[in-house]
């Protein structure tokens, strides 16, 4: 069975522009197409069958008609900053499977940076956060970049996508054509 299947969640995605709006239970997404409301994307290639009928399980869904929800900020989350930078270090460049100082780099290796250190006065913001190896956040420390002589290696930004879409454990492999960065 596909994961989409197993976690029984579904992409919702606005009408007309296709942007993430939520993940949803299977049940809700088949309740919203057969109101007509939504129609399929994806599907997961799974079916299910109640006594009357067999439904094929969706895996991505759109709304028929464009609804305007305010663009929510995303959340800033320790989690979020990793999964945005798809944990690779900001300073350095090193990313999980990479060699270090002969170790192979596991996702635990990675730490949320505070580019402007909290202790002087930075925020958990998203454009004030990356991630960075173990190796260059010791380096860093309590310092600016500049004055640990590091440079960025990209600017973080704000993410348009919500991460309640990303941090829904990655989501099975059908919805990441609809995440944007
Ligand atoms: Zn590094």
């Amino acid at each position: 069975m596909s994961d989409a299947y197993v976690q029984g969640r579904v992409l919702l995605l606005n009408g007309s522009t296709w942007e993430p709006l939520a993940v949803i239970t299977v049940a809700r997404a088949i309740n919203l197409l057969m109101a007509g409301k939504a129609v399929v994307v994806e599907q997961t290639g799974e079916f299910l069958r109640t006594v009357k009928s067999v439904f094929p399980v969706p895996s991505v869904i759109a709304l028929r008609t464009y609804i305007n929800v305010p663009r929510r900020q995303a959340h800033w989350s320790r989690k979020g900053v990793l999964m945005r930078d798809n944990y690779v270090c900001i300073y350095c460049g090193v990313m999980p499977g990479s060699l270090l100082k002969d170790k192979i780099l596991a996702k635990s290796d990675f730490t949320v940076d505070h580019i402007v250190p909290r202790s002087r006065g930075g925020k958990d913001q998203w454009t004030n956060t990356a991630c960075a190896c173990y190796q260059c956040n010791h380096r860093k420390g309590n310092r600016l970049p500049n004055e640990a002589g590091m440079k960025l290696r990209w600017e973080p930004k704000t993410p348009r996508t919500s991460y309640l879409v990303i941090a829904v454990g990655s989501g099975p492999d059908a919805w990441k054509r609809y995440i944007e960065y």
